[in-house]
């Protein structure tokens, strides 16, 4: 087992660590209910110091105009840091989070292998020559003429993240902005701070100069002034679309550069010709996996009604046979939701598809075995409708919406009649007639029969509609820090 930080005092600011101004409070294991170990809390004054801290060191230059092959020598040596504590990460993630053991992992790999992506696309040389130009004068003469184009970094980046990923999400905002050369505030979850500050504490040990990296906890008032102060030049947000509204309103005083990444209610076409192995495996990771705690997860389940009631008995089967639990146990498929806000939410949820005339196929309510921790069954309604509450709006919780559907015309009209447009997913055996259907979906990301199997470095992520505003991961992830600048240039 590996030593775990789980008592954490102080925060990062200005290249020092810096005691919190409200003292330090414990951090809840959901599973539990109990405090596995403490985090700083920080408040207004932290912010402040925090922001002059990463706008004194981007002015300076001290980091922005180093040459980018140091740039990400650097952060080669954060990458082979947090390499070697991965089971750190893991341990964390199941104790804070409330990960399963099997779950674990995937959020350290995809962070990995977005770092190294990052990386890749850092050392690209930034400026791009556009074709010479010879423009004819009035006076008869000729000028030879052209540009270049070139990508500089934005400034001071603040990154505000949501809890139910914090090392990922902590480290696919701070690493490419770092290694495009911009200054960072990191604000973590206050439900899930010690994933970030692990992150700090590894980012500490470089020899950044001060001010590069800052990391402040807190709650809803130290995102608003991150939003709101003049001196952050952008806001990388990840969270709800409630807090995403408002994050847009506070950058629009100073108009300073806002993305997006927020919740979504995406949709699993199931084709008459699906696979039933495939779309099993593709409707349990769509709101068993994290306990349906996850923006792009498929919890629309929209199933040809030649099929539907197959799929509906199939899922049924497998979902009761699902055991919740203690996420550190390594038989437990389902884990907690991360506090009972949560828990009642779902609840609310089943009320509501009950009263609009959804069937209650299993789950439906918190677990009678388990006494403690912030638990609520896996749920599976069929017969929802699209209209409703249940299938228009996110639950970011573990309950599953079947709404039948008898063309792919139809299939698609469901799928992009939501406000949000993150995820989708579509399980079938005609490749061909899926690419088209997947063409004609709304949202940022669809997978064909469970997509590329693993990662995919490469792959943007983000969403059309009230999901969001830019892209997160990849060369598209990482150019969302940079600005771009054009120099036009008389040859003379
Ligand atoms: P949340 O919106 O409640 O909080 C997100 C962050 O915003 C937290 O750090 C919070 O302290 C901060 N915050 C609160 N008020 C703020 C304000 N006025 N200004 C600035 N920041 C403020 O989200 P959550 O409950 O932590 O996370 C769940 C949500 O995140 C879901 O809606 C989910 O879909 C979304 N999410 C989206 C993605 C994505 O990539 N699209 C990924 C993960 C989670």
């Amino acid at each position: 087992m590996a030593t775990i930080t789980k008592n954490c005092t102080d925060l990062f600011i200005d290249g020092r660590w810096h005691t919190p101004q409200f003292g330090v409070e414990d951090v809840i294991n959901p599973a539990t209910e109990a405090a596995i170990g403490s985090a700083p809390l920080g408040g207004p004054q932290d912010c402040e110091a925090a922001i002059n801290a990463a706008r004194r060191a981007f002015d300076s230059g001290a980091w922005s105009e180093l040459a980018r092959s140091q740039r990400v020598a650097t952060l080669r040596k954060l990458f082979d840091k947090l390499l070697a504590c991965r089971e750190e990460v893991l341990e964390l993630s199941v104790a804070e989070m409330g990960y399963t053991q099997a779950q674990a992992p995937f959020q350290f790999h995809m962070a990995m292998a977005h770092f190294e992506k990052y990386l890749e696309v850092a050392l690209r040389d930034p400026i791009t020559p556009l074709p010479m130009l010879i423009t004819p004068q009035a006076n008869g003469t000729h000028l030879l003429g052209s540009a270049i184009k070139v990508r500089e970094p934005i400034g001071v980046v603040a990154a505000i993240t949501p809890y139910n990923a914090g090392f990922l999400l902590g480290l696919v905002k701070s690493v490419p902005a770092l290694a495009a050369g911009n200054t960072v505030v990191l604000k973590p979850s206050p439900y899930t701070p010690l994933q970030s500050l692990l992150l700090a504490r590894h980012i500490a040990e470089l020899d950044l100069p001060a001010g590069v990296f800052n990391l402040v906890t807190g709650g809803n008032e130290v995102g608003e002034m991150l939003g709101t102060d003049p001196r952050v030049d952008m806001v990388s947000f990840t969270g709800s679309d409630a807090i995403g509204r408002k994050v847009m309103a506070q950058a629009a005083p100073t108009l300073k550069k806002v993305h997006l990444e927020l919740g979504g209610k995406s949709a699993l076409i199931v084709r008459h010709d699906a696979d039933l192995e495939i779309a099993m495996q593709a409707a349990l990771f769509g709101f068993v996996f994290q306990a349906g705690q996850g923006c792009s997860m498929t919890t629309r389940m929209l199933v040809d009604n030649r099929i539907r009631g197959a799929f509906v008995e199939q899922l049924g089967d497998i979902t009761r046979k699902l055991v919740v639990g203690d996420p550190a146990a390594a038989t437990t498929d389902m884990g907690p939701l991360i506090r009972d806000v949560a828990v009642a939410r779902s609840e609310r949820f089943v009320e509501a598809a009950l009263q609009d005339g959804a069937t209650l196929v299993c789950g439906g309510q918190r677990p009678a075995h388990l006494q403690r921790g912030f638990f609520f069954e896996p749920t599976v309604f069929d017969n929802v409708s699209n209209d409703s509450m249940l299938a228009q709006q996110e639950v970011f919780g573990p309950i599953a919406a079947v709404v039948g559907f008898d063309s792919d015309a139809e299939a698609i009209a469901l799928a992009n009649a939501s406000n949000y447009g993150l995820g989708g997913g579509i399980v079938s055996r005609d490749a061909g007639t899926a690419m088209q259907m997947a063409l004609r979906v709304r949202t940022g990301m669809v997978m064909i029969n469970n997509g590329p199997g693993d990662v995919h470095p490469d792959m943007p992520f983000g969403g059309f509609k009230q999901s969001g505003l830019g892209r997160e991961w990849g060369e598209d992830g990482y150019y969302e820090f940079t600005e771009l600048k054009s120099i036009g240039f008389n040859a003379g």
